[in-house]
């Protein structure tokens, strides 16, 4: 894996910065602040996902603030130059689902994401602008994509790790209904400037927990533990090698004004006196497929490059990886050129531990 494609296997969309809620958590800058993407941006970026679309799967994903807050009307207005050649994929807090909306995503074929973060005890830093607790209006959402027979992932952010919250967590998420299930684990990033430095074996015996709950009941596509075993699958097969893209997912984010951040949809909308505003261009001024064709001259993709082959020559978990994800390291390190980060030790490193640590556990040696 060198360098960045030229072509991204799916597109990041703003339709607003605007977020209803407010958790204690987001890294999102402009959360507050209605600024709503013209139907030209989305004209501009549809125009360039045509000729990727047409020669294989392609995907656009509505991401925010909350992508619903800038409502039916003018979603349906920036979907509408992307025919029906893409498939759209929504991030949502879910408190503005109703049957209105669901009537929505089966019209557009939208396939829906709900943030959620477990049991209402484990919800409370989802809150409303008010500051009050966003779990009912969550659960209201929730129901009415079940109503509507709807499958839809789940994405959960962790803050502490702690004996036993895998299991409760994975219990939760099966009776909830989703099919795909993502953790994160809580991220220094944007204006969340909370550490997410964690014990080292809280957090890998959370992973350790989280396979063996997955394992006793795996109706869920649980995103991190398939991506470990797929590399577990490949280092025993001698494949290893093959499993990471010859080249970066470029993976475009399109800010609300057209300006597009590559790798990592949390630079946008920040600035930094060496780095400037992180964009690569405008889709409003610039073809994206241009845009993407330079993105490696620009100066912190350059560096953050630069760092992803120092942990190539330093990390053993490289292969499994890929060298991290650069707002990780903008936002822990300041820079785009170091190795490790907490993030990468929770969500990459202490990941795969954990999986092998299950595996030690509870495989018994052949006879
Ligand atoms: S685990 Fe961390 S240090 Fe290792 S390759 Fe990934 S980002 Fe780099």
């Amino acid at each position: 894996m060198r360098g960045i494609a030229a072509v991204p296997s799916y597109v990041v969309m703003q339709p607003t910065t605007l977020c209803n809620l407010d958790c204690v958590y987001c890294y999102l800058p402009l959360r507050a602040v209605d600024q709503r993407m013209p139907v030209a941006v989305a004209e501009a970026v549809a125009t360039a996902v045509r000729p990727w679309a047409a020669s294989g799967r392609f995907s656009v994903v509505w991401h925010g603030g909350e992508p619903l807050a800038a409502g039916r009307e003018h979603l349906a207005a920036l979907l509408a130059p992307f025919g029906p050649a893409v498939e759209h994929h929504v991030q949502t807090n879910a408190t503005l689902i109703d049957d209105a909306w669901c009537a929505f995503f089966v019209e557009h074929g939208i396939r829906v994401s709900v943030s959620v973060d477990g049991p209402r005890a484990r919800n409370g830093e989802r809150v409303t602008r008010g500051g009050r607790p966003a779990y009912d209006r969550i659960l209201t959402g929730v129901a009415a994509l079940r109503r509507h027979g709807l499958p839809f992932s789940a994405l959960a952010v962790v803050s502490r790790p702690e004996p036993g919250l895998a299991t409760e967590l994975y219990d939760y998420f099966l009776d909830l209904g989703c099919d795909v299930l993502g953790i994160n684990i809580e991220e220094t990033e944007g204006v969340n400037t909370r550490t997410n430095a964690r014990d080292a074996a809280s957090v890998t015996g959370f992973w350790a927990e989280l396979v063996g709950a997955w394992r006793r009941d795996p109706r869920i596509h649980l995103r991190e533990v398939e991506w470990s075993l797929r590399y577990a699958g490949a280092v025993l097969a001698g494949t290893a090698d093959d499993l990471l893209p010859r080249r970066l997912d470029p993976i475009p984010t399109v800010g609300h004004d057209g300006s597009v951040v590559v790798l990592s949809p949390e630079l946008a909308g920040f600035s930094d006196p060496r780095y400037g505003d992180f964009s690569s261009g405008n889709v409003l001024t610039t073809p994206l497929a241009e845009i993407l064709a330079g993105a490696g001259r620009t100066p912190w993709v350059g560096e953050f490059l630069t760092g992803v082959e120092a942990c190539r020559s330093s990390c053993p978990y490289f292969g499994f990886c890929g060298g991290g994800h650069a707002a990780n390291r903008y936002f822990e390190l300041g820079r785009f050129d170091g190795t490790e980060t907490e993030h990468c030790r929770n969500s990459k490193i202490r990941l795969l531990e954990g999986v092998l640590e299950h595996a030690r556990d509870h495989e018994s040696p052949a006879a």
